[in-house]
């Protein structure tokens, strides 16, 4: 279980906790955490409150339902509800994990235009096509049972989001990195699967185009997530094998990716 060091690793202070007497030359702590130095910080901003987002959410929903008037569209507001909920299930996390000192990053240049992707698709653009008009001529008209199974995907991806982050606690990131006193978390849900946050933003990714009938806000959901996902969970892998070793590996033939192993 001794973790390899690898090229382009950036260690500040004491290595991860598994690392006993391993090969990693110990890099001086920083004096004190720097502003910006782990990615939850360079994402969500150093300083960021609650107040800033919500304020964000509380214009468009303002914005949208003064230029709809009468002709609101309950599947759209689902989505609305789901993406506020999601920031709230997520901000506790993002104000506790600003404080952690990374030991390992694998944050590349690559990641970043990942993360921009599905923000941009994911939240962005829907929030742009609930405030203005300029998107509307491209929308599609579904069947209305399918906006009725995506709520129900809604709720699934929200109750799976909520336990993903409860699992993980200090250990979340929104992008790929280890921090000083990382653990393996292997229980609850992650009992089952590997990736449950991913398998919470897949269900919010399909359900989207299902409530947001728009060919730009709402279908490129999908490709922008799956862009992450693909490219992002072989890395990810790679940096826990790379931290965990053997347990991870035994992890892995244990739990399934984002489905549960069929049999147990
Ligand atoms: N892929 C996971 C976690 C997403 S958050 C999921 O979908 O639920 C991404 C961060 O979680 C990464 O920086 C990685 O360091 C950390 N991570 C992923 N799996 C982990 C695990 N089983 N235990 C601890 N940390 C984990």
């Amino acid at each position: 279980m001794h973790p390899r060091p690898v090229a382009g690793d950036a260690r500040i202070g004491r290595p991860v906790g598994v690392n006993r007497g391993g090969p990693v030359k110990r890099l001086p702590a920083a004096s004190s955490p720097q502003r910006g130095e782990n990615a939850t910080a360079g994402v969500y901003g150093a300083r960021l409150r609650l107040g800033g987002p919500v304020l964000l959410f509380g214009v468009v929903l303002a914005v949208y339902l003064w230029r709809r008037g009468a002709a609101w569209c309950w599947p759209e507001l689902v989505w609305y509800l789901a993406a506020l909920l999601q920031l709230a299930i997520r901000w506790p996390h993002v104000e506790a994990n600003r404080a952690n000192r990374v030991a390992r990053s694998r944050v590349s240049r690559l990641e970043q235009w990942l993360m921009f992707g599905v923000f941009l698709t994911l939240l962005g653009l829907p929030m742009f096509y609930l405030a203005t008009p300029w998107l509307d001529a491209l929308n599609y008209q579904l069947p209305s049972a399918l906006p009725m199974l995506a709520a129900g995907m809604m709720a699934a991806s929200l109750w799976l989001f909520y336990l993903a982050h409860a699992h993980l606690g200090r250990q979340w990131s929104p992008s790929l990195e280890v921090h000083a006193e990382h653990r393996l978390v292997t229980e609850g849900v992650y009992r089952l699967v590997r990736h449950p946050m991913y398998a919470s933003i897949w269900l919010f990714a399909l359900a989207q185009p299902l409530l947001i009938q728009n060919a730009v806000a709402g279908a490129l959901a999908v490709p922008g997530f799956a862009l992450l996902y693909f490219l992002r969970v072989p890395r990810e892998e790679a940096l826990m094998l790379d931290t965990f070793g053997d347990e991870y590996r035994a992890y892995m033939r244990r739990a399934g990716r984002v489905l549960p192993r069929l049999g147990g």
